[in-house]
This record gives C-alpha cells, sequence and structure tokens, in this order.
C-alpha cells in the first residue's frame, strides 16, 4: 500500500484547492475539509484576553504610558532640522518661541550645539524609557505564559475522559506549548506593538498638520493602500499559515507514532518506507512555505517601494509648491509666513517617514497577530469546555471511615458520547461490601465500560449508580475518588523513583508505609535488588521494569492507598507462573475487606469470586457462583470447559 502521494504532486493538488477556495470564499484546511473560520470577533478576543492579564494590567498600563512617552520624545529631535535649515543656514525670521526655549540662540553656532546637545538628551530618555517599557511588557508576557499554561492545563487534566481521547496527547502537548506561548505573546502583537505603531502614527500626523496640513492630504492618500494591502495579501497568508501549522502538527504526529511503534516497524521491515513517507510530508511542507515565502516578500517589497516613492512624490510636489509660492511672495499675493519653506519639506519628509514606518510594521506583523489570535481561539475552546462534571447542588458529604462499600447498579444503561450505540442496557446488580464481583464475556460485551461507571470516569446515562444507596451524582467526584482503588493491565509509572511511584495516591506516606506495602505485594524483594533500591529511578529516565514487576508496584500502590473499592483489570500478558503466583497472592491481600471489581481474563483465578457476572452484548446472561454456574450448564460452564480443553481456541476475552 502506497499511502503518501510523491509531495510534488501532493502540493499541485493542494495549490488547485487553495485557489478554488479563494475563489469560493470559504476557508478549508489542507485535507480539503471545509474549517469554520475564527468564531470569535476581534473585539470578544481583546476583551477575554484583557480580564485574562489580571493582576498584570497596571504593569501593561504603566509600561504603555512610558511607551507613549518615549515614542512622542523620539519625534522631537526630528524637527532640528528645520531650524537648522531655515533658520541656521536659510534667512528665515526666527520666530520668538525658538529664542525663548533653546538656550545659546543668540549666535548660530551656540544655538547648532544646543540642537545637538537637546536631541542626543531626548534620544537617550526616550531609548531609556522605550527599553523599561519592553522589559516590563517581556516580563509581563512570560507571566502569561506561565499562566495561560497553568490554567489550561488545570482545565484540561478536568475535561470529560472522552474529550481527552479526542485531543490525544500530542493535541495537548501543542496546546500547552504552542498556542498557549502565542496566546501570552499577544502582549506585544495586539496591545504593545500596535499602541507603539498609534502613537508614532498620530503624533507625526499632528506634527504634520501643524507644519503643512495641504501636503498631509498627500500623505493620507497612501493609508487606503495600507487597507487594499492588507485586505488582499494578508487575508491569503492567513489559511496559508494554518496550513503549515496543521501540516506541521502531521508531520510531528506521524513520526510520534512511528517511533511509538518501533519494534512493528522494524518487525515489519518497514524503516525505509517510514522514512520516504518522512521525507514527502516534509518535502511537502518545504514547498507550503516557499510558496507563502513569495506572498511575505509580496508585502515587504510593496513597502520597501511604497516609502520611498511616497517621499520622491512629496519631494515633488513639496518643491514645485516652494517655487510657486515663492514666485507668489516675490509678487506681493502671498504673506512670507504662510509660504512653505525648504525646511518644512524637509521635516516633512522627516515625519512621513515616522508616520509609514509603523504602519509598514503593523503590516507586516499583522500576519503574526492573526496566528497568535487564532491560538487564543483554541485556547479559549478549551477553556469554555465544561468540565468533568458539574459539581452536585446537594452534595452529600460522606466519610471515608465510615462508608461500607456497598455498590449497586439499578438499570444502568450507557452510551459513550457522541455515540449511539448502547453499551450497556438495564443493568443491575449489588455488591455487598467486601465482597468480589468478577465480570467475564467476550471482548467488547462491556465489562471495562460498566468499571468505568463504577469509577466514575463516566455517569450512566439511564439508572443510577449507587454507594451504600447514595447515588454516586450526589457525592463531589474527589472525595468518591479517594476512596477507589484502580489497577490496571497496562500499569502505568511515572518518571520518578520507585518510592514516589508506590506513593503517587498517598503523598503523606511514610517510608516504612511504602515498604510495608510493597512487602504485601510481594514487590519488597525485587525492589532491594535493585540498583539503589527504593531510590531507583524508573520509567522514562530509568530502569525498565517486568510486566509482573509493574503490576506488583501497582499493586503496591493500591495498598497503600488502602480503597475501598477496588477495580482490577487482570493482567492478559503471559506471566511466568512464578510471577502470576506472587500477583494472584498480592491480589488476594489486596481485595481482602475492600468491593471488588475484577475483569477477569483466566477464569481460573475468579473461583472464589462472590458473583460472576457473564456479559454480552451490554447485557447480563448469567449470575451466580462458581458452583451454581456451572450447575447451570450455560455459558460459563462452555467457556470454563473451552478453556480447560488442550488446544483449543484461545480464551474469549
Ligand atoms: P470489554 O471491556 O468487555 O472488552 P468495553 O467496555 O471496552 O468491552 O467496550 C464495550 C463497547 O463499547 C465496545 O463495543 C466498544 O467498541 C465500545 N467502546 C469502548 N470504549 C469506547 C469509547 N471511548 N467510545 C465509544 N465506544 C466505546
Amino acid at each position: 500500500m502506497n499511502r503518501e502521494q510523491p509531495s510534488g504532486q501532493r502540493f499541485d493538488d493542494y495549490q488547485a484547492k487553495a485557489l478554488e477556495r479563494r475563489k469560493a470564499g470559504k476557508v478549508t484546511d489542507n485535507r480539503g475539509a471545509v474549517k469554520k473560520p475564527r468564531q470569535r470577533s476581534f473585539t470578544e478576543l481583546f476583551v477575554r484576553f484583557w480580564a485574562m492579564l489580571g493582576t498584570h494590567r497596571p504593569m501593561v498600563v504603566g509600561s504603555l504610558v512610558a511607551l507613549s512617552l518615549a515614542t512622542l520624545m523620539s519625534l522631537v529631535p526630528l524637527y532640528a532640522p528645520k531650524i537648522v535649515v531655515d533658520y541656521i543656514l536659510g534667512d528665515q525670521p526666527m520666530p520668538q518661541w525658538i529664542r525663548d526655549v533653546i538656550p545659546g540662540a543668540g549666535s548660530p553656532k551656540s544655538l547648532l550645539i544646543s540642537l545637538v546637545v537637546i536631541s542626543v538628551v531626548i534620544t537617550a530618555v526616550s531609548v531609556g524609557l522605550g527599553l523599561w517599557a519592553r522589559w516590563q511588557n517581556t516580563r509581563v508576557t512570560k507571566r502569561m505564559h506561565v499562566e495561560v499554561r497553568r490554567v489550561l492545563f488545570d482545565q484540561a487534566s478536568r475535561l470529560p475522559l472522552h474529550r481527552i481521547i479526542d485531543l490525544k496527547s500530542g493535541g495537548v502537548a501543542s496546546l500547552l506549548r504552542d498556542d498557549a506561548a502565542a496566546t501570552g505573546d499577544l502582549v506585544f502583537s495586539m496591545i504593545y506593538n500596535p499602541w507603539r505603531a498609534v502613537t508614532q502614527l498620530a503624533g507625526s500626523l499632528v506634527i504634520l498638520a501643524w507644519i503643512y496640513w495641504k501636503l498631509l492630504t498627500g500623505g493620507l492618500m497612501v493609508l487606503p493602500l495600507v487597507w487594499f494591502t492588507h485586505r488582499t495579501w494578508i487575508a491569503r497568508i492567513r489559511p496559508m499559515w494554518k496550513d503549515i501549522r496543521r501540516t506541521r502538527r502531521d508531520v510531528d504526529a506521524a513520526s510520534t507514532e512511528v517511533f511509538g511503534g518501533m519494534r512493528i516497524v522494524r518487525g515489519f521491515n518497514r524503516q525505509r518506507t517510514e522514512s520516504t513517507a518522512f521525507m514527502k510530508r516534509n518535502n511537502f511542507m518545504a514547498r507550503q512555505e516557499l510558496m507563502s515565502w513569495w506572498w511575505m516578500r509580496g508585502v515587504d517589497t510593496a513597502w520597501a517601494l511604497l516609502i520611498p516613492v511616497a517621499s520622491a512624490a512629496l519631494l515633488l510636489y513639496g518643491s514645485i509648491r516652494i517655487l510657486d509660492e515663492r514666485a507668489l511672495v516675490a509678487a506681493g499675493q502671498m504673506a512670507p509666513q504662510d509660504a512653505l519653506t525648504i525646511g518644512d519639506l524637509f521635516v516633512f519628509l522627516g515625519y512621513l517617514a515616522a508616520l509609514l514606518g509603523p504602519i509598514a510594521s503593523l503590516a507586516g506583523t499583522a500576519t503574526g497577530l492573526q496566528n497568535a489570535l487564532a491560538a487564543m481561539d483554541r485556547v479559549l475552546d478549551i477553556l469554555d469546555e465544561p468540565r468533568e462534571f458539574d459539581p452536585p447542588a446537594n452534595p452529600v458529604l460522606i466519610d471515608p471511615d465510615t462508608v461500607r462499600g456497598q455498590v449497586t447498579l439499578d438499570r444502568v444503561g450507557f452510551a459513550y458520547p457522541k455515540s449511539t450505540k448502547h453499551v450497556l442496557e438495564d443493568v443491575s446488580l449489588v455488591a455487598e461490601p467486601g465482597t468480589t464481583v468478577a465480570l467475564v464475556g467476550p471482548s467488547g460485551a462491556g465489562k471495562t465500560t460498566l468499571c468505568n461507571l463504577v469509577a466514575r470516569f463516566y455517569d450512566p446515562t439511564a439508572g443510577r449508580v449507587l454507594l451504600d444507596g447514595i447515588d454516586i451524582r450526589d457525592i463531589p467526584v474527589h472525595s468518591y475518588r479517594a476512596l477507589l482503588g484502580i489497577v490496571e493491565q497496562d500499569v502505568f509509572l511515572f518518571d520518578g523513583t520507585v518510592s514516589q511511584n508506590i506513593a503517587y495516591g498517598t503523598r503523606e506516606a511514610t517510608q516504612a508505609q511504602i515498604e510495608q506495602a510493597a512487602r504485601q505485594a510481594n514487590a519488597h524483594s525485587f525492589i532491594v535488588d535493585l540498583e539503589s533500591g527504593y531510590d531507583t529511578m524508573i520509567g522514562e529516565r530509568g530502569v525498565k521494569l517486568s510486566g509482573g514487576q509493574r503490576q506488583r508496584l501497582a499493586i503496591a500502590r493500591a495498598l497503600l492507598s488502602d480503597p475501598r473499592l477496588l477495580i482490577l483489570d487482570e493482567a492478559t500478558s503471559n506471566l511466568d507462573t512464578e510471577s502470576e503466583r506472587l500477583i494472584q497472592a498480592s491480589l488476594k491481600t489486596l481485595m481482602r475487606g475492600r468491593t471488588s471489581f475484577v475483569i477477569a481474563h483466566r477464569l481460573s483465578t475468579i473461583q472464589h469470586a462472590d458473583q460472576i457476572l457473564v456479559l454480552n452484548h451490554g447485557g447480563i446472561l448469567e449470575r451466580g457462583t462458581h458452583d451454581e454456574l456451572m450447575a447451570a450448564g450455560g455459558t460459563y460452564r462452555g467457556m470454563i470447559e473451552m478453556q480447560l480443553a488442550p488446544a483449543s481456541e484461545p480464551a474469549p476475552a
């Protein structure tokens, strides 16, 4: 099977689709599916961001004030050429305010020196203030990164399970890393940079109008041009950047998958195929990036041309006006003080650059801003999602010491979110305190789902789950889960020491308690044989444990947290007889006195269960003890006989 087209062909298809969607005005993604555009308006995003800034708001406002001062001060020295050209070098009469304000205005040379000194001082103060403002904003940005990540992590870890499955671990990682960072960067891209541009713009406009308003009207004619470039170019670049982001995510996700499944890749000798596929995806991304380069440079080039062209046009127009007005003044038809001077023209050109510069940089960063807004939109999508469960309206507080541990399922029905299939239907059972309920049945029968409801990973869609007669929806979810111990087939160990992993659910445990739990779980002897005993690092950065050892650590973890209710998913992996025996023994210790739900894969291990439920297609087919079910001679007996028969079909489940 060749699942990847050559990147060139894929790129041609991509271009054709991109053209189509531009014509249709629709936003589509890489795969051609119509995507909903950003739903939130700019104003809404701004208001939400401002709210997110929280306690940082005074600092942001303070730095904006400093920034405005710095920007306006930086405009002052631009006026110096007028004084030099008109009043020092030229023969225009010097206005009284210059004599009043600038020291040394009496002699041309001392006036020149004063001008230079004043310009340098003002520039230095302006740069200093600007630096301070930038530093404060950078600090706020970094704090916002942390803050957004914290809120997002908090929220993501409280989302309903099916949403977490939808998001995939790669998706959460990219949200927490890229999207959260882009959201924090909005301090600059949405507030600081535009504000600087606006003050500079407003400042230069006022000065330009003051010097010679007629020329200003000419300068303002470039503004529609700005709008035009924004509408056309930026609107095209934005979907392109989104596509590139998506391609990058696909490339990342695919390679993560390949490395996660490296054993299979090697087993089927597919390294070369995978590496070719990886290259093709990267080539495709490179082509997309090159295409967007052209559009980006288009904007830059237009601006690079626009500023000199606008300046040249003004130079031409201004010079002609000076010549004409000189003639008018000479003819006595115009008062000399109303005429445009050479100094005016110089200063005008200077301020024009100051006016166009921020517009150019704003246009240049508009794509980045769009990108960051899209990221914030995604962040808000997650933050606005409902959490796992609403807190109960009338919570029933339970005392862990007096909980008896009777679990009742009362006509429970369940369908997974976004699925219409009824995975469980009309299931009723009573698990008396301290007894064991074994669940058997073919794979897909609903055993895991039933345990998920007991663990309250989901709420039933029909019926109720009761603990000691109380609907578990009325018990605050954290206090209910505190009663719960889970040992899963696939034991998850964190990157940390053996002790830390055992004490994961019971942080206050002492070393003695940890060791006692490990002893009861038959894990102590292998732990002390490890390199650094209980302090050995396991997981990602440390030693790898065998399947049986991991199981026993999980059992020790459950023992230490001393739960009232237990959910056990028996390991199906073929353990050797010795570890099997050790695990069975430690499970027995663990289950003593606790209400336990056991998903059994090997029927031999559940013969002593108080109740055995045979599930099929989401309903209870048979129930009873081992002896009762054997005597009844139904499905259970059939399953037992099949497992005992030598060289038979593999056991169901
Ligand atoms: P068992 O543990 O007995 O093998 P499960 O409880 O895992 O069975 O699954 C019961 C049914 O629910 C299966 O048909 C399965 O496809 C479906 N199912 C399991 N998990 C999900 C899920 N997260 N979303 C939708 N359907 C699911």
